[in-house]
């Protein structure tokens, strides 16, 4: 007889739990919870395939406190996919702006001009998958919650929840993913798939979160290994974390006349087709403003000389921290002409509004232009004959 792996035996071993698990009644009671319990959340008003996709990506990466003005914003600004597919890049960033992670933002109009070509969103978790920027949980997402489709999501309120209910204590890895996934496949087989898949993010969010969580309220405590066992904070084991290196950056204001200049990143990668100030990385042994010149000089072909030293910006990035260090800087006398080698753009600090920033230059903005921002917020208004106030 052919023995079973330890990999097919563990995952075995979980599935028996699953096996037992009294699925439609811990189903209906989670489903019953939700109905009576459930935020009220924009893009819950309607099953649109488009509102569920936007919110969807939104969510894999911020709360639903944050998402949730972003989405609303988002939807007027492109309030269909028609719009989204003929939108520029840059304008769909903007809208984008704050919520990190650009790249999903970029593959949006990519994505919408893919779905009007098929001729509407694909009825299908496959199909759905092929689609620019669209994975697992997003296919599932949509499949489920708009065409009502048997699929199933993971994301990390459904992982803390699985974890708990069938206390799973091994470490994250691609063995628990793979339980994991199985069951929320076998949760949206015993109720209508995208109720429970909302149902399950839900009581993460809201009830089984990753601190102190309300088990005497939850609509699940009876069928829960990990309640019952007392210690539901264990589960999931915290993933192993590594150090975040930390790098210190220089970046200047580079004035010429009343407009700096902004360059624009490269379209791939992090914060991809961003505008950001011109700079970069200060190397070991050097200072900030020794790094300043010489990057401005390999970057924008000039030398620049620094006016004043502006407040330290810090900002954490998923695998990295950066320590902005920005300047008031402008053209040194007798400077070439700057000719950055990238796409630029001096603009009046007014403009900065109309591009697309990444958080930690906002935050320079912020600080730089406050007092400016302030004074222009209190002039009073300027009315023509025979309007009024
Ligand atoms: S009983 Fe507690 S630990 Fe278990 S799923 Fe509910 S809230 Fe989470």
């Amino acid at each position: 007889m052919k023995r079973r792996t330890g990999e097919s035996a563990q995952r075995g071993a979980a599935l028996r739990g699953a096996e037992t698990f009294p699925w439609k009644a811990a189903v209906g009671r989670l489903l019953a919870w939700y109905r009576s319990s459930a935020r009220d959340l924009p893009w819950r008003r309607d099953r649109d395939p488009y509102r569920v996709w936007i919110s969807e990506v939104m969510l894999q990466q911020t709360r639903v406190s944050t998402a949730g003005p972003y989405f609303e914003r988002f939807l007027r600004r492109f309030p269909t996919l028609e719009h989204l597919a003929e939108a520029e890049t840059d304008e769909v960033l903007k809208a984008w702006e704050g919520l990190g992670y650009y790249a999903r933002a970029r593959r949006l109009p990519e994505a919408a001009r893919a779905i009007r070509a098929a001729g509407g969103f694909p009825r299908d978790a496959k199909a759905l998958l092929s689609l620019p920027g669209f994975g697992p949980y997003t296919a599932g997402a949509v499949a489920s919650i708009a065409f009502g489709l048997p699929e199933p999501v993971l994301d990390g309120n459904v992982r803390r929840v699985w974890c708990r209910l069938f206390a799973l204590g091994e470490p994250d890895g691609g063995d628990l993913r793979r339980r994991l996934w199985d069951l929320s496949r076998l949760a949206v087989q015993s109720g209508p798939p995208g109720d429970v898949n909302q149902a399950l993010m839900e009581l993460g969010a809201t009830v089984c979160g990753p601190r102190r969580p309300a088990c005497p309220t939850c609509p699940l405590r009876r069928e829960c290994a990990a309640a019952g066992e007392g210690r539901p904070e264990s589960y999931p084991v915290p993933r192993a974390r590594k150090a975040h290196p930390e790098w210190a950056v220089a970046v200047a204001l580079l004035w010429r006349g009343d407009r700096f200049l902004v360059t624009k990143r490269p379209p791939g990668g992090l914060l991809g087709g961003l505008w950001e100030l011109p700079g970069g990385k200060v190397e070991e042994g050097e200072s900030p403003e020794g790094a300043l010149a010489r990057e401005i000089r390999e970057e924008v072909g000039a030398d620049c000389e620094i006016l004043a030293g502006l407040p330290v910006v810090r900002h954490a990035y998923s695998h990295f921290k950066v320590v902005l260090h920005p300047f008031d800087c402008r053209l040194a006398p007798g400077s070439p002409p700057p000719a950055p080698a990238v796409p630029h753009r001096w603009i009046l600090p007014e403009e900065r509004g109309s591009l697309a920033f990444p958080a930690a230059t906002n935050r320079i903005f912020e600080r730089r232009f406050a007092a400016e921002d302030l004074r222009a917020a209190e002039e009073p208004a300027s009315f023509g004959e025979g309007e009024r106030e």
